[in-house]
């Protein structure tokens, strides 16, 4: 494999520099740092950053031009992500963009498509996806919230769980049972209304890092027209597969975990030397440790050239994607032991401005990456897709 860009890959990294440049994302990058990139605060700070987007059709860059997007080659969009994360920056998209307004495109009626694909490109709507139950994760074609059909409506009622976003989300899409009777693939529909419906409740869950980014969402009684189903009638599951499929496409990804280990470095350079343990018994531990960290991270990005190629060549990735998920995500909370380990005890201090406040960070970035191996598929769901779909060992 020839890993260096063709001339116009390298023209095509050019015009993106530039592109940077250009909008002074930098930053915008430093601003929003941290921050819940679909906050309505946020959304409004991200505003010049997004038109930019917008206006070049990055922000869509994987939709045809017809639908307003870039129409761009998957080896185009790869270069556009990596650069962006290296300047720290994010192609503030969201679910919608990423993976509903695809799914759309494919299941959606034409007035549907009318409706809303506009609106997700230009960032007018934010969505959040109710997939997830209390007691369907890993499994989740056994999800129990109901649809019931009565003449142009759906009447809904039950509960998702870990809803990223729902707080600031304007619709959902999600997936309900209309069928109770049928074996549990195919009594499913995908369904999408606006979050104010009456019968709609959010709760926040906290997580271990005192964030607010998921949430529970009940529905009482919600009132959704048929005309809000995407796709056919208990023929949901296959739509929501597709969308699944673009979210593991993505979810891999290696690109800004270098830049993040540069600024590891740069911090381990620039710390108080009595706040770090480096001049310290287990200073040569760190120096290994820190080394791994980064050839696993070329490792990590091999794995991103693999399916990207995969991708160049028309094809899906499939247990490759896991292979790059799974490697990756593990990799994430490796970084964040190794960047706590950088500042020994000083490593569990919570962030409390003081002087200290750079080892603050790193204990709320280790336990905020505690969840990279469970969001979107866990470890142990991965290692079964590669052991089955990629050894062809038997299932167990
Ligand atoms: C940060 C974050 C954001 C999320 N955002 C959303 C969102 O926006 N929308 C949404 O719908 N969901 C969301 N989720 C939920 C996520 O998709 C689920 O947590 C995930 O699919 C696992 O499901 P579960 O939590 O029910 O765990 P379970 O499926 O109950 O798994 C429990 C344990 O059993 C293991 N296990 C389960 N099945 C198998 C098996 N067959 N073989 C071996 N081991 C197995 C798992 O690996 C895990 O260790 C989010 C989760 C996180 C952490």
């Amino acid at each position: 494999m020839d890993l260096d860009d063709t001339p116009e890959q390298a023209a095509f990294r050019t015009q993106v520099l530039a592109f940077i440049d250009q909008h002074g994302a930098k930053a915008m990058a430093e601003e929003t740092e941290g921050e819940a990139l679909l906050s309505r605060e946020v959304r409004a700070k991200t505003k010049g950053w997004r038109d930019a987007l917008v206006a070049s059709g990055w922000i869509a860059p994987a939709w045809p031009k017809e639908y307003g997007g870039a129409g761009l080659s998957a080896t185009e969009q790869f270069i556009l992500n990596e650069e962006l994360a290296e300047h720290g920056l994010s192609n503030v998209g969201g679910f919608g963009v990423m993976m509903f307004g695809p799914t759309l495109m494919i299941h959606g009626t034409p007035e549907q498509k009318q409706e809303h694909l506009g609106k997700i490109q230009r960032g007018e709507v934010v969505w959040c996806q109710g997939w997830s139950e209390p007691s369907a994760g890993s499994d989740l074609a056994s999800l129990q919230t109901r649809a019931i059909r009565e003449g142009d409506e759906y009447v809904l009622n039950g509960q998702k769980i870990w809803t990223s976003g729902a707080q600031h989300a304007d619709w959902m899409y999600m997936l309900a049972r209309t069928d109770p009777d049928a074996p549990k693939h195919r009594g499913i529909s995908l369904l999408m209304f606006p979050m104010d419906s009456p019968g709609v409740s959010v709760r926040p869950l906290i997580n271990l890092a005192n964030n607010h980014g998921f949430n529970e969402v009940f529905f009482e009684d919600v009132r959704v027209p048929v005309s809000n189903r995407v796709g056919e009638e208990n023929r949901g599951w296959y739509v929501g597969m597709t969308l699944t499929d673009y979210e593991r496409s993505g979810i891999g990804s290696a690109v800004g975990t270098q830049r993040r280990l540069r600024g590891l470095r740069q911090a381990a350079l620039d710390a108080p030397p009595e706040q770090t343990v480096l001049g310290r018994t287990g200073g040569t531990m760190w120096r290994l440790a820190f080394t791994d960290r980064w050839i696993e991270a070329e490792i990590a990005r091999l794995f991103s050239y693999l399916n990207i190629t995969i991708q160049a060549r028309n094809m899906v990735p499939n247990y490759e994607a896991s292979m790059s998920k799974l490697f990756t995500s593990e990799l994430n909370q490796r970084i964040a032991s190794t960047t706590l380990r950088l500042y020994g005890l000083y490593g569990s201090l919570w962030d409390t401005g003081r002087p200290e406040a750079q080892s603050g960070k790193a204990a709320a970035g280790y336990l905020g990456a505690v969840s990279s191996t469970i969001a979107g598929g866990t470890s142990e769901v991965q290692r079964n897709i590669i052991a089955t779909r990629g050894l062809g060992l038997p299932r167990g």
